[in-house]
């Protein structure tokens, strides 16, 4: 211990009284459909006071978790900012779960508050009353009468809650290594799993995404957050804000491509980012409505393999730079970003770009397969593994007792992807270890829908693995084997499984075998079942 230095601890706190101090002309902006609404840094800093002074009046203490089912807006960002700058915690729920998930997700991170956008009242409305733990419910811009709450929870009008608390707050100094937000990932065989971020992972991780080895965030800079503040913390935007003065532009629930580009025609952002399929539709919706984009100096698009044509197209056809990123709940998102090498050509850059990436140097890795850790050739096929301040070591468990425990090795989180390692340090994934379905950026589970399907009474099998999909990316295809003498048909089978999952993650295609492959082991082999239907050698029956 020769270290002379200081030993403050690292606060998302700290970095809101920074953005409030230092970055006064920067600002947070949400799309309301036809024009916008700003707040600056200064003003965010005090809303954010007032609400943790209302929320302490509500018996919020140290640790309690604070949830939000919201957009991606002006509010939810002062929950951002004041929930762990006073030591509470802040749980931001995926709003477009199925209402079984939500309320295991509330019930299991026991929820206290939940902070809610009066556009979103009526389906939180149905998940409220199984709700166990939720005690408060603020309702922000919205009806507070329509939500019928169960008469253990009150309804508070966010602005009214706010209105007349001081616009300072005494923000406690908080153990840098506590927790400071939480997310979920979405169970792929089991249950979703908790993650709980620390001040310092978060911290530590938004000065990563600021750097020119991410995303070169500046105060110059007007970030278009489309990602969902609910995944992965919109992969770090509001704190690398805090951090860099780079303004955000908040969509709202305008996400569709024809609402973003209006706002992004009214706002002018310099930098989005959005998982592929957003991107496919914008440039989609471009090719009708052509617009100037030359105010977007990049793009950022990570949560599943950027397409390299939708890469081209935007560059080729918009000038604008599309920057590739892989990362994952577990690790507080960006992991590695694929920014070439300095001495390569536009020509030598492209497969380094289409890559999954370079890893930071906070972010340890290696390829494991059957236990031996790989060589970083290029060649080698194994399951990534990473380690590092910003990676989770564990999953949350309300009673102490070890949940997922299968996903860490040795102190390494398994990722489940399967990749390669150049030995310049790019990686590139070949696979999901696991074979969860990702629909537009968001998480299918085969197995529920096995499970769905699996309850008719004629069905003997099913198989759900994933295909692509022009829009989605990936949907979801059913391999059926029915009963002996049973003859239900594709209507009969998707109108039980919409009983047990949601609208969106309903498969289209369905293709009846007489017997599903299996592995060595017994289990369904969905990679065969992937290689029949891309050679074509899968009679598929499409549904409307
Ligand atoms: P999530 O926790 O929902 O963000 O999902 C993380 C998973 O998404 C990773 O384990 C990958 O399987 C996938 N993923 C994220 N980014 C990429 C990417 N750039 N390319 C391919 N898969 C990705």
């Amino acid at each position: 211990m020769l270290s002379t230095m200081q030993d403050e601890p690292l606060s998302l706190g700290r970095l809101l009284r920074y953005a409030g101090e230092a970055h006064t002309a920067s600002t947070v902006t949400t799309w309301t459909g036809g024009t916008t609404r700003s707040r600056s840094y200064p003003e965010l800093a005090a809303r954010a006071a007032q609400l943790a002074g209302a929320l302490t009046k509500l018996g919020v203490g140290a640790f309690d978790r604070v949830a939000t089912f919201m957009w991606n807006n002006n509010e939810h960002l002062e929950v951002y900012s004041a929930v762990p700058a006073m030591g509470a915690v802040l749980h931001a729920l995926n709003i477009r779960l199925f209402p079984e998930q939500l309320v295991f997700i509330a019930n299991h991170a026991e929820d206290r508050v939940v902070v809610v956008d009066g556009s979103l009242v009526e389906t939180f409305a149905k998940v409220l009353p199984k709700m166990r733990t939720v005690r408060h419910v603020v309702v922000v811009n919205g009806d507070v009468h329509a939500l019928d709450a169960p008469p253990s929870v009150a309804v508070h009008a966010y602005e009214d809650l706010i209105a007349g608390e001081p616009t300072t707050f005494d923000y406690p100094v908080l153990d840098e290594r506590s927790a400071a937000a939480m997310c979920y990932t979405s169970g792929t065989t089991g249950d979703p799993k908790g993650v709980v971020y620390s001040h310092r992972s978060l911290y530590l991780h938004a000065m990563h995404v600021t750097t020119p080895s991410a995303m070169s965030l500046s105060a110059r800079d007007r970030c278009l957050a489309v990602v969902p503040m609910f995944h992965v913390n919109a992969w770090s935007l509001p704190y690398a804000a805090f951090v860099s003065g780079a303004s955000l532009l908040m969509p709202d629930q305008f996400l569709q491509p024809g609402p973003l580009l209006a706002f992004m025609a009214a706002a002018r952002p310099t930098c989005a980012a959005a998982v592929p399929t957003v991107w496919t539709g914008v440039l989609a919706r471009l090719e009708q409505h052509p617009q100037d984009l030359s105010h977007l100096r990049e793009v950022v698009v990570g949560g599943s393999a950027v397409p390299p044509v939708l890469m081209k197209a935007f560059e080729d056809q918009h000038g604008v730079r599309v920057l590739h990123g892989w990362g994952m709940t577990e690790t507080s998102s960006l992991g590695a970003v694929a920014h070439p090498p300095a001495w390569a050509s536009e020509d030598e850059a492209w497969p380094y770009r289409v890559s999954q990436g370079l890893f930071p140097p906070l972010v340890e890795h290696r390829l494991v397969d059957d236990g031996n850790v790989l060589p970083q050739d290029g060649e080698a096929l194994g399951e990534l593994e990473v380690r590092g301040p910003w990676i989770t070591g564990s999953y949350y468990s309300p009673t102490g007792e070890l949940e997922g425990s299968d996903a860490f090795d040795d102190g390494w989180l398994r990722t489940g992807d399967v990749g390669r390692i150049s030995p310049d340090g790019y990686l590139t994934l070949a696979d999901r270890a696991k074979d969860v379905i990702k629909s537009g950026g968001e998480w299918i589970s085969s197995v529920d829908l096995e499970n769905g399907v699996m309850s008719h009474p004629d069905v003997a099998e099913a198989a759900v693995f994933g295909v692509p999909d022009e829009k989605w990316d990936e949907r979801p295809c059913v391999a059926v084997v029915l009963r002996g003498g049973a003859t239900a048909d594709v209507e009969a089978l998707r109108d039980h499984l919409a009983g047990s999952c949601a609208k969106w993650q309903l498969p289209e295609r369905w293709t009846f075998v007489a017997e599903v492959p299996k592995t060595s082991v017994g289990k369904f082999d969905k990679k065969t079942l992937r290689q029949q239907y891309a050679a074509g050698d899968l009679e598929v029956v499409l549904a409307d």
